[in-house]
């Protein structure tokens, strides 16, 4: 069970949103940042999430008629802009994911802030507007990035871990709702296996590595929580495993009551509530520590 659901519209069981994070190759250069451009197999694995797997995943969307959230680093919006103009003309969410997907824990306070603001100029070019919602680079962030979050006037953080479903965090500069995500729902673990970044896992097959996100939504699905997977286009979109999803997606609406939304609806939906006083959302007080709580 969770202990506060939220009452979802139309009496709706539970809310669903598919993330993906589209970094195509930005990985390989931040990693390799010296001969990475010159590294074509994992170039190509990366590539194929703009170029093979986005039209294909929103070509079922289309089907489906569902709008959805993709987080892209700003270096991947300039180098695939049509990627960006398809997502954007379907009217899903682009939402924040770095520049090149620089981890903002291997950063100075300033040096992140240089990251974040010139990714945000890419999105106000590209998309016309300032993004809604943040998501780290590998989950990676900091107090000084959610501060700076806040300053920015962003509606919601996705890096986060400390709930099941949305919650409210407060810093000493401001508040900023977290939609919470967790390593099972994310498919890194299942389906990557990226040696030059030092990321090894036995590739499982699609029924196998799709069966725990489905487990996963059944337990929403159960509570009325929210189920969020965060899917990568070259590691979910591929053929097979895209090919399983679509036929679970195609169940799920034909059997079950659900509202799938991007983000930043189902956040200022949550807002909305909490402004009439028909929800109270749970609250995480930040910052957690200010030094080492162990040296004294
Ligand atoms: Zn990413």
């Amino acid at each position: 069970m969770i202990q506060n659901p939220i009452p979802w519209p139309n009496g709706a069981k539970c809310a669903c949103a598919i993330t993906f994070d589209m970094d195509a190759d930005s990985l390989i250069h931040v990693s390799k940042p010296v001969d990475g451009y010159n590294r074509l197999y994992p170039i190509t694995m990366g590539k194929y999430g703009p170029t093979v797997a986005i039209p294909r995943i929103l070509e079922t969307y289309r089907r489906l008629g569902i709008k959805q959230t993709f987080f892209i680093p700003g270096w991947c919006m300039e180098q695939y802009p049509s990627a960006v103009e398809i997502i954007l003309k379907k009217g899903h969410e682009i939402g924040h994911h770095g520049y090149i997907h620089e981890d903002p824990t291997e950063h100075s306070p300033i040096e992140q802030k240089y990251w974040f603001e010139r990714a945000t100029d890419v999105h106000k070019k590209m998309t016309g507007r300032k993004p809604r919602g943040y998501r780290g680079p590998v989950y990676n962030v900091t107090q000084d990035l959610i501060d700076l979050l806040i300053e920015h006037e962003i509606q919601y953080d996705s890096s986060l871990m400390a709930d099941d479903i949305p919650y409210l965090m407060k810093t000493t500069c401001g508040e900023i709702y977290e939609v919470p995500v967790h390593w099972g729902t994310d498919d890194w673990p299942p389906f990557a296996h990226y040696s030059e970044i030092g990321y090894m896992m036995p590739v499982r097959s699609p029924s196998q590595g799709l069966s725990s996100f489905f487990e996963e939504f059944e337990a929403h699905y159960e509570a009325n929580g929210l189920w969020m997977p965060i899917w990568h286009p070259f590691l979910t979109g591929r053929l097979a495993r895209w090919n399983a999803v679509e036929k679970w997606l195609e169940n799920i609406f034909e059997t079950r009551d659900v509202w799938f939304a991007p983000l930043e609806d189902i956040v200022s939906y949550i807002k909305d509530m909490v402004e009439k006083g028909s929800y109270s959302p749970r609250i995480e007080k930040l910052p957690y520590y200010t030094r080492p709580p162990h040296l004294r």
